[in-house]
Order: C-alpha cells, then sequence, then structure tokens
C-alpha cells in the first residue's frame, strides 16, 4: 500500500468506523459462535499471494465481527464500561504514523514529556498529593501502563524489591530465597483478580482479608491477619486497597487501612481501576480521603474517561 491508496482506504476505514458505532445497536451484543469457531474459517497457514484491501475488509464483517462483543453497544451491561471516543480513535492512528519508542527521553523526548505533564494534569484533577506530581523539576510522577493488573504486578515486584534489600542490608547473610519465602500480601476478598495472579507471579503468598457487611476491608480484619502472620515468622510487605471494587464498586476503607500500613512499614498499593475517574467531580473526591497514605495509586482512563484500551495511569 502506497500513501496513494492509503489516503484513500484511510477515508473508507474512517467510514467504516462511523458506520460501525452509529450502528452499534442494531448488533447482537454477545456472539453466537462457540468456542474455536474462527480457525476453520481461516486458511492454515499464511498465503503466499497477498489479497485485495476489499477481500480483507469483506472477511471483517464476515469472519471478525461475528465473533465480536460489542463492549460499547448501549446493551453491554457486563464486567464495567470500556471508553471509546473519536478524538481517541484519531489519536490512536496519530500514534501510529508516529511510532516511536519512548524508552528514554532521546528516544523521543516529546512522548516523555507529553506523558510527564499529562500524568501532572490527570493527578492534579483527582488532587492528588503533590509528592505524586512531577511538577517543574519533572522529577517523579506518574507513568502510564497498559493495564491496572500491571500497575499492580509492578508496584508489587517494586515492594518486594524495597522490602529485599532492607532486610539484607539490616542481615547481609539472608539469600533473597529466604526472605521471599516469608513475604505476605494482602488485599480483601473483593479485590480484582488480576492481584491474586500478580502474587503468583511475583512468587509471594497472597492473602485475602475478609471484608466486612459493606464489603469493605476493614481496619480490624487487617491488623488481624498481620499479627497472625508475624507470629508465625512471616514478613508483611504490600497491601492493596481497592476503591471501587469491580463486582460491586465497594471500597475499602483507607483512612483506616492507611495508618496501619504507615505504621507496620508495609507498601500500600491504591487499585482504583474502574471508579478512579470518577473522583476528579468534587462530590465524590471525598472517596479518595486517605490516598496521602499510599505509596503507589493506579486507575484506568481506559475505563471511564474517554480514552480507548489501553491506558491506565499509574503514579
Ligand atoms: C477492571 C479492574 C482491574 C483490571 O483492569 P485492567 O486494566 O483490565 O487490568 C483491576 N482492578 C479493578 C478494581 C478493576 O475494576
Amino acid at each position: 500500500m502506497n500513501a496513494h491508496e492509503f489516503r484513500r482506504r484511510g477515508k473508507e476505514m474512517v467510514d467504516y468506523v462511523a458506520d460501525y458505532l452509529e450502528g452499534i445497536e442494531g448488533r447482537q451484543v454477545y456472539p453466537d459462535v462457540e468456542p474455536g469457531y474462527l480457525r476453520p474459517l481461516l486458511p492454515t497457514a499464511a498465503p503466499q499471494e497477498p489479497e485485495t484491501f476489499e477481500d480483507i475488509i469483506k472477511d471483517v464483517e464476515k469472519i471478525i465481527m461475528p465473533g465480536v462483543t460489542h463492549w460499547h453497544s448501549p446493551f453491554f451491561f457486563a464486567y464495567f464500561p470500556t471508553a471509546s471516543s473519536y478524538p481517541a480513535l484519531l489519536a490512536d492512528m496519530l500514534c501510529g504514523a508516529i511510532g516511536c519508542i519512548g524508552f528514554s527521553w532521546a528516544a523521543s523526548p516529546a512522548c516523555t514529556e507529553l506523558e510527564t505533564v499529562m500524568m501532572d494534569w490527570l493527578g492534579k484533577m483527582l488532587q492528588l498529593p503533590a509528592v505524586f506530581l512531577a511538577g517543574e523539576a519533572g522529577e517523579g510522577g506518574g507513568v502510564i501502563q497498559g493495564s491496572a493488573s500491571e500497575a499492580t504486578l509492578v508496584t508489587l515486584l517494586a515492594a518486594r524489591t524495597k522490602v529485599t534489600r532492607c532486610l539484607q542490608a539490616a542481615s547481609p547473610g539472608l539469600t533473597q530465597a529466604t526472605i521471599m519465602e516469608k513475604l505476605v500480601a494482602y488485599a480483601s476478598d473483593q479485590a480484582h483478580s488480576s492481584v491474586e495472579r500478580a502474587g503468583l507471579i511475583g512468587g509471594v503468598k497472597l492473602k485475602a482479608i475478609p471484608s466486612d457487611g459493606k464489603f469493605a476491608m476493614r481496619a480490624s480484619a487487617l491488623q488481624e491477619a498481620l499479627e497472625r502472620d508475624k507470629a508465625e515468622g512471616l514478613i508483611p510487605f504490600f497491601v492493596v486497597a481497592t476503591l471501587g471494587t469491580t463486582s460491586c464498586c465497594s471500597f475499602d476503607n483507607l483512612l483506616e487501612v492507611g495508618p496501619i500500613c504507615r505504621e507496620e512499614d508495609v507498601w500500600l498499593h491504591v487499585d482504583a481501576a474502574y471508579a478512579g475517574s470518577a473522583f476528579i467531580c468534587p462530590e465524590f473526591r471525598h472517596l479518595l480521603n486517605g490516598v496521602e497514605y499510599a505509596d503507589s495509586f493506579n486507575f484506568n482512563p481506559h475505563k471511564w474517561l474517554l480514552v480507548n484500551f489501553d491506558c491506565s495511569a499509574m503514579w
């Protein structure tokens, strides 16, 4: 495809996308296919000869769309909302064109700096404490992760490294394996399944704290678990508090859990993946009170802030 054809196909694609979104309520929300439906409909190996763009687009309607769950249908009520907007679709197109990899400032200065500034904007909209922001010195600040699951894993690994180094500094003979065996992370029994998975990948125990009558993690249950585990010689090092659980949008009590984590020198990660965007509204900001105790905080603009998957904001 050359630039000439790209201009033509690009405009056709914009029309296809606009038609799709304008007519989405006419499509069946959940596909009528059985697992494995796709493989028999496709060649067993990549074709040797090219196909026309028309034929490929025909396959989208014939083969792909029948297997799509239409998350943006007004009749979609599963899981949680996922965001999409026309400006975000256009931005994705521009990103594809620039196609830069932003692993360092020099790899693309605009990429690195725009991320830093936008994360500060978002942090200010949420009224995060100033220590979370990069500010003019450009130190610290937030980073974009692909998903909240990644944010939880990254913070768990950071907390694991921090506690390991700290314990090894105090007793140089301690091996990493000895320490890892004893590390325990905690989350409420309402936490997202990605928290349990982060524990599995991180190779540490993860214990579920029983939530109260309002599905919230409270001080007493957390304190009880910490005391019991410390008495058994285990090392509590990481707590995930959820603000807006996926199953019922319950809120862990951050103002109770935060001080305990600080007292016990345990890393507190706050997962507000789904509800986080709501804290921009002054009338909901109080639900974020206690974030000043957190070592890390995360929410998903791709859930409720008009940004297409994937964009998870982590400080
Ligand atoms: C949706 C959700 C997640 C997972 O988000 P991903 O970005 O899909 O990884 C984690 N925690 C909570 C509370 C969620 O609602």
